[in-house]
């Protein structure tokens, strides 16, 4: 990425102990609920530049290890408004023994692994921002810095945040791809899940007297829309698991599956056609056992997973940012996500956050790879946004 590289001279920051620091997070293991060893390291760090550090407790809501992080800075010109910084601590699986390999700009793992760049490539900018910030005495407001657990497991960490606990009503989330694009819109997700419960009956001597629970699924889910619905919306059925034997007729099935819209009645839409598509199924089939009719039933549990997000090019912290990158020489532009995020949460919890990218690439796969000039680039534009916001 020319565009950044002509830029790493001029940034302000320490661009080599960036991504040193990065080298050394992304070789502590943290898997979602597993993130303590990573953050106490993290919390050394920052209490050695004057950051005061505490955890809330949605590490033992959910069975974690810690709870997720809340560091301050305390603001040099206290006139400005607080601005909060968020990335994730957790990672996805395979994510255990990772060993970062350097060839020029790309920081990849060895093949075995992810890298980790999602989303410790966030937390290293945001620290190289707090470091230079603290050394050269910038004046600044308030700096919220909010350290997640278990994002990539539910959000689960966000959601369990106290948010009364944070000053700042912007900020920023630094959790996704280009460095060239800030996004700000992002779909609303329902989860589904659906238990099917047939009848069991051996499957040479007597099918007639069974209902498959897999034939249901089958049916249901051969009628389901799934994919890509429209430009805004996508299905998927991403789990299914069931059955005991090959001389059985399978009793019970169980099937996770998800919807996600960036409008929220096409998501009810989607959410109420795949219902109705295992209702519709359990209908089809019966079966009569000493003159009585017979039909499986489904059990389903749905409910909202997050929310969407859809700030206006003209919301303050997001013209803050297109400033910044404009005038550190970035051509960052908004767009729009598939995907949901920390930052789906803190804006419901009515914290404004656009999410940042940081120049992660080919996240959740061992083929994962953090562009370091791309990473410079946001640095270098969060860095110019602590400067000027507010002031
Ligand atoms: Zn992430």
């Amino acid at each position: 990425m020319k565009e950044g590289q002509t830029h790493i001279k001029n940034t302000g920051l320490n661009l080599e102990r960036m991504k040193a620091h990065f080298l050394e997070i992304v070789q502590i293991d943290s898997l979602s609920k597993k993130e303590k060893a990573v953050a106490l390291v993290l919390q050394k760090q920052l209490e050695a530049i004057g950051v005061s550090v505490s955890y809330d407790d949605a590490g033992e809501a959910i069975g974690g290890e810690i709870g997720n992080m809340i560091a301050r800075l305390p603001a040099t010109d206290p006139g400005r408004p607080p601005l909060l910084l968020s990335a994730h601590m957790d990672t996805v699986v395979p994510g255990e023994g990772i060993k970062p390999i350097c060839e020029g700009d790309v920081i990849r793992s060895d093949g075995t692994t992810i890298l980790g760049g999602d989303d410790k490539s966030g937390i290293s900018i945001i620290f190289e921002v707090l470091r230079t910030l603290t050394e050269k005495k910038i004046p600044h407001g308030e700096i919220e810095v909010v350290l997640t657990i278990c994002e990539e497991y539910g959000l689960v960490g966000a959601k369990h945040l106290d948010i009364s606990k944070l000053h700042s009503k912007s900020g920023i989330v630094l959790d996704c791809d280009h460095a060239n694009f800030l996004f700000t819109r992002s779909p609303a997700s329902d989860r589904l899940e659906f238990t099917i419960h047939g009848i069991a009956a051996h499957a040479g001597v007597c099918p007639e007297e069974g209902i498959s629970a897999i034939q249901i699924a089958a049916e249901a889910i051969s009628r389901m829309p799934l994919g890509r619905i429209d430009s805004e919306t996508t299905a998927n059925v991403g789990v299914i698991e069931g059955g005991a034997a090959v001389n059985i007729v399978p009793k019970t099935v169980f099937l996770r599956a998800e919807s996600r819209s960036h409008n929220k009645e096409k998501l009810a839409a989607q959410t109420e056609r795949m219902r109705a598509c295992f209702q519709e199924a359990v209908e089809k089939f019966s079966v009569e056992i000493k003159g009585k009719r017979l039909q499986g039933r489904v059990e389903e549990n749905i409910w909202r997973d997050y929310n969407p997000i859809k700030l206006p090019d003209n919301a303050p912290i997001v013209r803050a940012v297109l400033q910044a990158a404009q005038k550190c020489g970035y051509s960052v532009k908004t767009n729009a996500t598939g995907g949901g995020c920390d930052a789906n949460i803190f804006n419901e919890k009515g914290i404004t956050v656009p999410n940042l990218g940081t120049g992660m690439h080919q996240i959740h796969t061992v083929h994962e790879w953090v562009s370091v000039s791309e990473m410079n680039q946001t640095a270098h534009v969060i860095f110019e946004v602590v400067k000027t916001f507010g002031k």
